[in-house]
């Protein structure tokens, strides 16, 4: 019996989520007594092992092939599934990344395991899983058990705390075999296209500066971007903004965008419809620029401002820009 955390990686290095799944399935390990162990696929990914370690994991069974370079849904599937097949590990976690999303579905029916999808706590209750995740626009909370012998569930990102690594770890290697069948090469990622901002992910992000209706135009968000370049944050925006074509849809956070827990998420003319508060309410801390003081998003503001954004962002920008100076 052992938890498993499927590691997720891109561009040579292991995704934030991945390292929070990593830590939280090592503090539920310790909890049952039991060993964390993970299960990394992909091509030259040997090399990471050693930060997977770092984080608790035992053990990494390692799946090297060329045809799992990128993403290969049904050949990672299969490959993933089966090993859990046969080792059975009891409690199967992974970071709720786009990948994490479309593998474990497809690995749970594999396995007949129940999933319990975007989790924002995890605890272990008679010795079985218990999954808490947000549901009807983050107005309840859900609690998950699971029947299944296997219990898999995904991380919702930038929720669970990510433990210090411990460099001094080190962990036992399992090479698992990879025979390629017609299925795995039926469909192939060519390549991530990815809208080079020099800005963080903002589902990864620590600092999210967002702009709504009130920003006016798709130029004044010039506004939003020289804060966030400032703070190294990402940029985020309302569906009002995004629909008004001032944003891409990639940008909007909200219950249908993105969800984001960052450290510090900044809105900017934004009112806070439920909607919106439903993919940034869990942020650490938040803070609100409104000229309404009974805007909504003053219910959920750790601190606020009541004032014209066109007036108030430029002496935030001005007061990071005095505040870094003085740092050095
Ligand atoms: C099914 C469904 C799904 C949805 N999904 C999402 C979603 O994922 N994300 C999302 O954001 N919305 C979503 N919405 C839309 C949501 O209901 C709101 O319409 C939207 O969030 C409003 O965006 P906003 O706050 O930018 O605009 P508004 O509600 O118009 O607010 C603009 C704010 O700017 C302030 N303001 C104006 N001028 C200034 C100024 N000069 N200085 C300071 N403040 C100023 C105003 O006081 C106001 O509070 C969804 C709606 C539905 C029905």
């Amino acid at each position: 019996m052992s938890i498993w955390v499927i590691a997720d990686h891109r561009k040579g290095g292991l995704r934030k989520p991945a390292l929070e799944a990593l830590s939280e399935g090592k503090r539920l390990a310790d909890q049952m007594g039991t060993a964390m162990e993970a299960v990394i696929a992909g091509h030259n990914v040997e090399g990471l092992c050693n930060e997977i370690a770092s984080y608790g994991a035992e053990k990494v069974y390692v799946i090297e092939h060329e045809l799992l370079t990128n993403y290969n849904p049904p050949a990672y599937a299969r490959v993933i599934g089966d090993l859990i097949k046969e080792r059975q590990p009891q409690i199967v976690l992974m970071g709720g990344t786009m990948t994490g999303r479309d593998l474990m579905p497809r690995i749970a029916a594999r396995v007949g395991a129940g999933l319990a999808p975007d989790c924002i706590k995890l605890e272990i209750v008679d010795g079985k899983l218990k999954a808490i995740r947000p549901a009807i626009a983050g107005k309840v909370r859900v609690e998950i058990g699971f029947k299944s012998e296997i219990q898999m569930a995904t991380l919702r990102p930038n929720v669970f705390e990510k433990l210090e690594p411990d460099t001094s770890k080190t962990a036992d290697i399992e090479k698992v075999p990879f025979e390629p069948t017609d299925l795995d090469t039926k469909q192939k990622l060519l390549e991530f296209l990815s809208k080079e901002t020099g800005r963080p992910e903002l589902t990864e992000a620590e600092t999210i500066v967002s702009g709504g209706r009130g920003m006016k135009g798709p130029e004044n968000f010039a506004l939003i971007e020289e804060l966030a370049d400032l703070l190294g944050a990402a940029v985020g925006a309302s569906r009002a903004a995004v629909d008004a074509g001032w944003r891409p849809q990639s940008d909007q956070v909200g219950q249908t965008g993105k969800t984001v827990t960052p450290n510090l998420y900044v809105a900017v003319g934004i009112s806070g419809a439920i909607q919106h508060l439903a993919g940034m309410s869990s942020s650490k801390h938040i803070v609100a620029i409104n000229k309404d003081p009974d805007a909504p998003i003053f219910n959920v503001a750790d601190f606020g401002v009541v004032g014209d954004l066109f007036k108030v962002v430029p002496l935030v920008t001005e007061g990071v820009k005095k505040a870094k100076a003085q740092e050095g």
